[in-house]
């Protein structure tokens, strides 16, 4: 089958995009501070045109290519609908993890029924992460702008780190000196066994 070709791209346009100061550097003092002191100082590039249609993102064109439906080594639980990955990336933080349906579904078109266990999934993750030695809570992130497949992230906030509450946690777990690999790997069973003590299996492709 002959590539499309990639469809011209142009800049967005919304009222909320013509009063943007694209190619400007804008001023992060916001963000320096704030109300979880964690940086002293930030520099914005200046603000990239935002073109349309976006690049897709992958596993959109083909989901043949999405890695995001394997179970995989990196598989740390799973049931018949979802799973839980870790474990493929260095991390500064207790536990972090991707939480997806097996299935290969973007929000938009996933079954109301499989989302109908989310809810109860998102406790039983948080209650497992907190089981990590030194962690405070289990927050959870849905960017979605990688990979199409549905999923999110589970990141344990270590206990303690008030600089850690909220978005910023996201920032910590690239600056925080990165896990041991036994301690990654011990973190990451204590969670699969939490987990697979309420139903699915611990580490399926091991
Ligand atoms: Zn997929």
């Amino acid at each position: 089958m002959p590539d499309t070709p990639a469809p011209e791209r142009h800049p967005a346009d919304s009222p909320y995009h013509r009063r943007l100061p694209i190619g400007q550097r804008l001023d992060a003092s916001a963000v320096d501070g704030g109300p979880v002191p964690s940086i002293e100082s930030m520099t914005m590039l200046p603000l990239d045109e935002m073109l349309v249609p976006e690049l897709p993102r992958r596993g959109e064109l083909d989901p043949g290519e999405c890695g995001t439906c394997r179970v995989t080594e990196h598989t740390l639980w799973a049931d018949e609908d979802w799973q839980v990955k870790s474990g493929f990336d260095e991390t500064g933080l207790p536990f972090i993890g991707a939480i997806a349906p097996r299935a290969h579904v973007l929000l938009e078109d996933a079954p109301v029924e499989l989302l109908a266990g989310l809810g109860p999934l998102m406790q039983r993750i948080s209650e497992a992460v907190k089981l990590v030695p030194g962690v405070a809570r289990c927050h959870f992130g849905r960017w979605n702008d990688g990979s199409a497949h549905l999923h999110l992230w589970a990141l344990a906030r270590p206990a303690g780190m008030m600089q850690g509450r909220g978005a910023m946690l996201a920032f910590w777990d690239e600056v925080l000196p990165p896990l041991e690999p036994e301690l990654a790997e011990t973190n990451n069973r204590i969670v699969a066994e939490a987990l697979a003590a309420g139903g699915g299996r611990a580490f399926p492709a091991r």
